[in-house]
This record gives C-alpha cells, structure tokens and sequence, in this order.
C-alpha cells in the first residue's frame, strides 16, 4: 500500500491529476497509491476535528481488496445488518451512505478521541457500548487496545 499525502485536493497528486477531491480515496485492484488530505489529518500542531482520511480510505481498501480477494463472507454477511442497526440506533443519519457506515466506524475507532472529536462513532468504547455487534466486526480486524495515535 502506497499513501500520499496531498494539501488541497487529490488532482495534486500526479496520478489523479485529472481527478479532483478534497479528502481523498480509496485505492483499488488497479491503483497503486491512496491519496489522503494531510491537512484533515490530526498531528501535533494540526488537531482536526471531524475524522481522519487515513483511517478511513483505509478501512475501504481493507474492504476492495483484502475482504474481497479472501472472499470474507462473515464480513459481507454480518455488514448489512450492522448498516441497518446504524440508522435504527441514529448512530449515523437516516441519510448517511450504507457504504460508508463501516469506514466511519473504523474511523472513529482507531481515533478514539471521543464526541468532541467526532459525531458518530466517536470512540472506541462508544462502539462497544453502543454498537457492540460493529464492535465486535471491528475488532475481528483491529487491535482491542486504543492506537498509540495523536491524542488531545
Ligand atoms: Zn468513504
């Protein structure tokens, strides 16, 4: 896997010169790199509150490839519900894309930076309180300890 950081939109980036977004995206089976906006992420001296585009496109990718190429029927199987006890629970809007619910969830997740930080998802032990069953689909692909990552 390949990441690179861009500051304004992904066109900076050579690969996706003709192809513009602001937070940036995913690789698939046929790109190489997965571009992420730098200026979205949270280090020291840049706290930014609303989500991270590094753990998110990656939790996409870990979907297109990896869940895909391995044929991970429990993933594909369980992820549906969890979708639909998203919205019933109004963890995530009634609005919210069903194709997004799971890289928000891992999100928050690797963040861990609580409802100052983040709306929905907003930490690990949210998720385990309030969506146990995403909890229990994340932690089947993530460590249960928090991630030595940039705290507040
Ligand atoms: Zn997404």
């Amino acid at each position: 896997m390949c990441t690179t950081l861009f500051k304004n939109n992904s066109c900076e980036v050579p690969e996706f010169s003709t192809y513009c977004d602001e937070g940036g995206f995913a690789m698939s089976e046929t790109d190489a790199t997965m571009p992420v906006n730098s200026i979205w992420l949270c280090y020291p001296g840049n706290k930014n509150i609303g989500g991270n585009p590094l753990y998110h496109e990656m939790a996409h990718l870990l979907q297109q490839i990896i869940f895909e190429s391995t044929s991970d029927h429990q993933f594909y199987q369980t992820l549906p519900d969890l979708v639909d006890q998203a919205y019933e629970r109004q963890i995530v809007s009634r609005y919210f894309p069903a194709g997004e619910v799971w890289a928000v969830a891992v999100e928050g997740y690797m963040m861990d930076g609580g409802v100052d930080y983040k709306s929905s998802y907003s930490s690990l032990q949210m998720i385990k309180n309030e969506h146990p069953e995403m909890y229990d689909l994340t932690t089947r692909y993530f460590p249960t300890s928090p991630a030595d990552y940039w705290q507040f």
